[in-house]
């Protein structure tokens, strides 16, 4: 590839910003000074950097921790996005939210520049298990249970695939539940229409599980960590 696209993928400025680096004689390539954005270069090269050594990696894995109120999207003209939590330098080109968690709702949210990844992550053949967590207004009862089992037809007809709801606890003054439910699909709304399909509404989501992924427990809401390809598909 060209050395001007290697060193934007790392992140080190635009096409532009990466130009001026190699005319102002900044850029090594194995050991010589380069200025050509042309240079063509391979992952086995050593790039140098003002003297600093850069290691190649074009894909970058992030886990967030996703705070209310903060779209999962990758830019808006008016509201903070994801992306917009990022760390500048962690801002690489082409990164975006593996689906979506709605504005309102918090927990694991992937994001990543692997776009194939993305797509087969959200691809309806591989039935990615996603756990949440939710607080409900209503009590959900073993025939609710039963119901999101054998596959739950939504209002609108859509046919939903079995999915697990288990009744953490239960407030019956107050007439609410905590609740987990994992479901294979990731349909707009989807534990929320599954829920006012029922008569209940969800007051409260947070996803903890995505695939192999858990949410870890000293993410706090807003932050992420790094993480790896082999993190994701195991
Ligand atoms: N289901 C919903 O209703 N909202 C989300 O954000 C995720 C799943």
């Amino acid at each position: 590839m060209r050395i001007d696209k290697y060193l934007a993928d790392m992140n080190l400025g635009s096409r532009k910003e990466v130009h001026n680096l190699l005319k102002s004689k900044q850029v090594k390539l194995n050991g010589e000074i380069v200025i050509s954005p042309k240079t063509q270069v391979v992952e086995e090269d050593k790039i140098e950097v003002a003297g600093k050594q850069i290691a190649y990696q074009a894909l970058h894995y992030f886990l967030m921790n996703k705070p209310k109120g903060v779209l999962s999207a990758t830019e808006d003209l008016y509201q903070k996005t994801v992306i917009d939590l990022l760390k500048p330098s962690d801002r690489y080109r082409g990164l975006a939210p593996v689906g979506r968690l709605d504005k309102d709702t918090t927990g694991l949210l992937l994001i990543t520049n692997d776009g194939q990844l993305n797509h087969q992550l959200l691809s309806p053949k591989k039935h990615v298990e996603k756990t949440y967590e939710a607080l409900i207004s209503g009590i959900p009862t073993i025939g609710t249970i039963d119901e999101f089992s054998s596959g739950l037809i939504l209002p609108d007809g859509t046919k939903l695939r079995p999915a697990k709801l288990k009744i953490l606890q239960v407030n019956e003054e107050k007439k609410l539940a905590r609740i987990e439910i994992k479901i294979v699909e990731g349909k707009y709304h989807q534990v929320k229409r599954m829920f006012l399909a029922v008569g209940m509404k969800v007051l409260e989501l947070n996803r903890l599980t995505m695939g192999n992924l858990t949410l870890p427990l000293t993410l706090k809401r807003g932050e992420y960590v790094e993480i790896t390809k082999d993190d994701i598909v195991g």
